[in-house]
């Protein structure tokens, strides 16, 4: 997609702290963060949320759940514990119409959220 800015950074143009990145996946730092680990995993294929993947496609989803655990490592925080959140459509706050889970963590998390 072409102004999708999640596709610019797969794509290079606007840069991003890499975590993690293989041929379906990437994991980069949130450019701000919501707590001391902020981390987005994104399909490299562009899908606008949740509700826009077709049946067929639904495999890259639990390939960034399959990761997540060796993303957490990496960022120092996967015996601590850590939060996958995927915001879907307008009332969950979702702002960037291309699919990603934050990976939160580094501090204790209120649950359930407001
Ligand atoms: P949403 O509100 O859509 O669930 O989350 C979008 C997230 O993307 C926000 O946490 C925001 O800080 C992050 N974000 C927005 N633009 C950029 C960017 O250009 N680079 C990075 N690394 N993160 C971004
Ligand atoms: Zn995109």
């Amino acid at each position: 997609m072409a102004n999708c800015v999640f596709c610019k950074i797969i794509r290079k143009e606007i840069p991003a702290k890499a975590v993690y990145e293989d041929a379906d996946i990437l994991a980069f730092d949130d450019i701000n963060p919501k707590a001391p680990v902020h981390v987005l995993i994104i399909p490299k294929e562009h899908f606008a949320s949740l509700n826009e993947i077709a049946e067929d496609k639904r495999e890259v989803l639990a390939r960034i759940l399959i990761k997540a655990p060796e993303i957490a490592r990496l960022k120092g925080v996967r015996s601590s514990g850590y939060r996958l959140v995927l915001n879907t459509a307008r009332d969950s706050g979702q702002e960037i119409l291309h699919i990603h889970f934050h990976l939160l963590g580094g501090r204790r998390m209120a649950w359930p959220p407001g």
